[in-house]
Parts: structure tokens; C-alpha cells; sequence
């Protein structure tokens, strides 16, 4: 068992599909941003060489826009897929629950607490 009751269960899995919609929407904004800045300017040969640096750092912080959003729609699809063979709410790590107020606070989570701190320390 995961320790989730059913309409916890429910209540995070409605939670998680939500976030994906958003992200998928919102990613679809940050490519189309992506398409509107590639669009060279209609003066390309006239741009100044500052022009075109900022133009590039514009490049730069849409792709990385566009990444964080699809990281994190990946997270939380992973998250979706565990409610198909059950094993939502289990930590990937240990095996023990990860808590309704732990997932509650962060529902694509994916190691409990302890395994989280202990994988962060490491980091360190
Ligand atoms: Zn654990």
C-alpha cells in the first residue's frame, strides 16, 4: 500500500493532471515564443552587432525557459504513470510511503524525506 487514502489518492492525481495540462500549454507558449524570435528582423543586414547579442541572449533564456517547462512536465508525467501500476506515493528509493503531507505539499515527488535529504547531502 502507499498510505493514501482513496480520495487522496484522487485529490493528487486530479492535481497532477492539472499541472500537466498547464506545463503543456505553457510549453507550447514558450516554443512559439521560441518560433517568434527566430524570425530574423527585417533589416537583418542592417543590425547592429549589440543588436544581435541581445537578440541572442533572448534565444538563450527562451530555450531555457522551454527546458525547465519540459523538465518538469516530465516530472510529472512520470508522476501520472506511477498511478497506473499503483506505485504512487512509494518511495523510488526505499520502498516506504512517502506521506499524503509530503506529496501534498510536492505531488511529483518521488523519494521520501529521508532518502531525499540523504540523496541532497551527498550533492553537497
Ligand atoms: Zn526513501
Amino acid at each position: 500500500m502507499n498510505g493514501l487514502e482513496e480520495q487522496q489518492w484522487q485529490a493528487l492525481r486530479a492535481r497532477l493532471e492539472r499541472a500537466r495540462n498547464a506545463l503543456l500549454s505553457q510549453l507550447a507558449d514558450d516554443l512559439d515564443r521560441d518560433t517568434d524570435v527566430r524570425l530574423p528582423p527585417p533589416h537583418e543586414a542592417e543590425a547592429s552587432p549589440a543588436d544581435n547579442a541581445s537578440q541572442r541572449t533572448l534565444n538563450a533564456l527562451v530555450h531555457e525557459t522551454a527546458a525547465h517547462t519540459s523538465k518538469q512536465l516530465s516530472m510529472v508525467r512520470q508522476a501520472l504513470a506511477k498511478f497506473d501500476d499503483l506505485s504512487y506515493g512509494l518511495c523510488e528509493n526505499c520502498g516506504e510511503e512517502i506521506g499524503f503531507s509530503r506529496l501534498d505539499a510536492r505531488p511529483e515527488a518521488r523519494l521520501c524525506i529521508l532518502c531525499q535529504t540523504r540523496m541532497e547531502q551527498r550533492r553537497r
